[in-house]
């Protein structure tokens, strides 16, 4: 299973996961040119997306849903309120609750987890291919024992590292939004995404990618020394930063995986 992400921020968020039948979306934040911008630099055209799964109804992670249902006939996979505040083409829609195995194709699973996030009903996606697994988290303000559950010992997590607390607190935010980032249902802090990597990390998880990083209040070699920091006892394997352009890298975590595959170009 290739795992790559075509940038992530607040200016929009999309993840291409891959296995030898199916390719799919986590995430459909950007608009229908800059999605087919990002994929062809893969060399993959938007008609070959089996489908797209969408974590929650903020912008940045389905504000393009409609689009690719609109432009190409790409089925999204949402649950109902997510596909409700998006508006999304019930034709071209698959409703699924919290903890439902979704089969894709015939060599994919993937498992929605709920997390609390501002006023949506976000999820996180744990997906199975090969006996190994791949975990899409992003946009919490906290964490369940039922996340750390299923997450624990994923061959792959990918994780928001949104922002690094000093930076917020003293930064230009007004105190309402401070509050409400730094709240349950906000995003995670550096040092939260290193404390819950730290619970979830096993001698089986070969690569993490941090995502999500805030311009303004976060910087990546600051959510790097502080995750390294929480998770240097526990995990020996491959830290990468996703940030808002990509293409980057994709992370491979077949059997005979190794490093990450770097991506040429970016935009
Ligand atoms: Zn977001
Ligand atoms: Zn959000």
């Amino acid at each position: 299973m290739t795992i790559t992400h075509l940038g992530t921020g607040s200016r929009g968020n999309a993840t291409l996961l891959e296995t030898p039948n199916v390719k799919v979306l986590v995430d459909q934040g950007f608009s229908g040119n800059q999605l087919k911008k990002r994929l062809n630099l893969l060399g993959i055209e938007p008609e070959e997306i089996d489908c797209a799964l969408i974590s929650h109804h903020h912008g940045d992670h389905g504000g393009g849903a409609c689009v690719i249902q609109n432009k190409w006939g790409i089925q999204v996979l949402a649950n109902e309120r997510t596909a409700l505040e998006l508006g999304l083409d019930p034709e071209l829609t698959s409703y699924f609750s919290a903890l439902d195995l979704l089969r894709i194709g015939d060599d994919l699973t993937v498992l929605p987890v709920p997390v609390p996030h501002d006023g949506s009903d976000n999820v996180a996606f744990v997906a199975s291919h090969g006996g190994e697994r791949a975990a899409i988290i992003t946009d919490l303000g906290s964490w369940t024992d039922e996340l750390i559950t299923h997450v624990r010992g994923c061959e792959h997590i990918s994780i928001e590292s949104n922002y690094d607390h000093h930076r917020l607190v003293n930064g230009p935010y007004p105190y309402s939004l401070k509050d409400r980032i730094t709240g349950r249902g906000g995003h995670l802090s550096n040092e939260q995404t290193g404390q819950f990597l730290s619970e979830v990390c096993t001698d089986t998880t070969r690569s993490i990618t941090l995502t999500h990083l805030s311009s303004k209040n976060n910087r990546p070699h600051i959510a790097e020394s502080t995750v390294l920091y929480y998770i240097e006892e526990v995990f020996s394997g491959d830290l990468r930063i996703s940030l808002q352009d990509g293409p980057e890298f994709s992370h491979y975590i077949g059997k005979d995986a190794t490093s990450p595959t770097s991506v040429e170009t970016r935009i």
